[in-house]
């Protein structure tokens, strides 16, 4: 299997991070910024996350590369670069290092900023320090995805969910983790010392029996063309809309069977910190996940998924037919 220090820094700095989440949410994210819409707590935290997972890579792998979602420009110039550039040191003094001078917090942030040549590199890490901003800012679900790829296969995945249940008990924060050949497991995020347990998915081979989740954002999925899916699948239970990576976490341990990612336009390409980690996780708990065509994803073309349109990511049995009706419906 290997990787076990991959894994282990991984897991660290995921936790660090989703630290760092919840305490600007708690802090930041109020009622008057949901009302006016303001989306600088999730600003903060998006640049602290990433800071502190990128500063964590670069101390325990000084030569891997790191494709992060954001890059340090807004912090380092500009109306309110100062102000912003404070409070995101601040964020990360607070969780990981107390000393860290602004410089080295860009430093980090910019570490993330690498893109990755066309025809593939052979290891680099890509990261979404906030997957799911919008439901970061309406208190809801939102995830830290970091994934590792080696020659153009992701062959780790962690995603720090701070909100997800753990199960049926109040208790949130979930943390799940794979590595290639070893299969998934999900610990409790804030209990370091907690067992970890093996995650499988749901054991559903008729569509029917199957509840499909997808994106709250109707502009990142088409619900409509995937509530016309569910009809030809058979599915009567309502979709399960829940924003970020969490939906690979939902598919990977059972909550659902098919996560449908369907364009809503054919120009839009997906982003490789937008499935690295979550697929993996999904792959290792006995599940498949292609595009809407049924091909693999590609992660050796850079910051984009080029090669590939939407996502289907099943609990297995049933993909082949949820691919088949998805390229019917959608006529292609
Ligand atoms: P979700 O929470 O699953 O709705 O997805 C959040 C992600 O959607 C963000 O991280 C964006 O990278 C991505 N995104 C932004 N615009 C689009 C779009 N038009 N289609 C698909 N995904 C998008
Ligand atoms: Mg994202």
């Amino acid at each position: 299997m290997g990787y076990e220090k991959e894994l282990e820094i991984a897991v660290a700095a995921v936790r660090d991070a989703c630290r760092v989440c919840r305490t600007v949410q708690g802090d930041l994210v109020t009622a008057a910024t949901i009302e006016k819409k303001d989306k600088s707590p999730v600003t903060v935290a998006d640049f602290a996350s990433q800071a502190v997972v990128c500063a964590a890579l670069a101390q325990a792998f000084p030569s891997d590369r790191v494709v992060g979602e954001e890059a340090a420009t807004a912090l380092r110039d500009g109306d309110g670069a100062a102000e912003l550039r404070a409070k995101v040191t601040a964020a990360v003094r607070g969780i990981r290092d107390s000393q860290m001078s602004e410089d080295a917090v860009l430093d980090a942030i910019d570490h993330g900023g690498w893109t990755p040549p066309a025809g593939g590199a052979d290891r680099f890490w890509t990261l979404d320090p906030i997957d799911g901003t919008k439901g970061f800012l309406r208190g809801e679900q939102y995830a830290v995805a970091l994934g590792l790829i080696v020659d153009g296969r992701v062959v780790l995945g962690v995603l720090g969910c701070p909100n997800l249940p753990v199960d049926d008990s109040e208790t949130r924060g979930v943390l799940m983790t794979a590595v290639r050949g070893g299969g998934a497991t999900l610990v409790v995020l804030d209990d370091p010392n907690a067992a970890s347990h093996s995650v499988q998915v749901a054991r559903v081979t008729e569509t029917a029996g199957a509840r499909f989740c997808e994106s709250v954002e109707s502009g990142h999925s088409d619900q409509g063309a995937a509530s016309r899916i569910a009809v030809h699948l058979g599915i009567i239970a309502e979709p399960y809309r829940i924003d970020s990576q969490c939906k690979y976490a939902a598919v990977a341990r059972g909550d659902a069977s098919i996560y449908l990612r369907l364009p809503t336009r054919a120009d839009y390409q997906e982003k490789i910190w937008d499935h690295a980690a979550g697929m993996i996780v999904v792959e290792e708990a006995g599940g498949r996940v292609t595009d809407i065509d049924g091909n693999d994803l590609d992660f050796a073309r850079g910051r984009t998924l080029e090669k590939n349109q939407g996502v289907i990511a099943t609990c297995g049995p049933i993909h082949d037919r949820v691919v088949a009706v998805v390229r019917e419906v959608l006529d292609r």
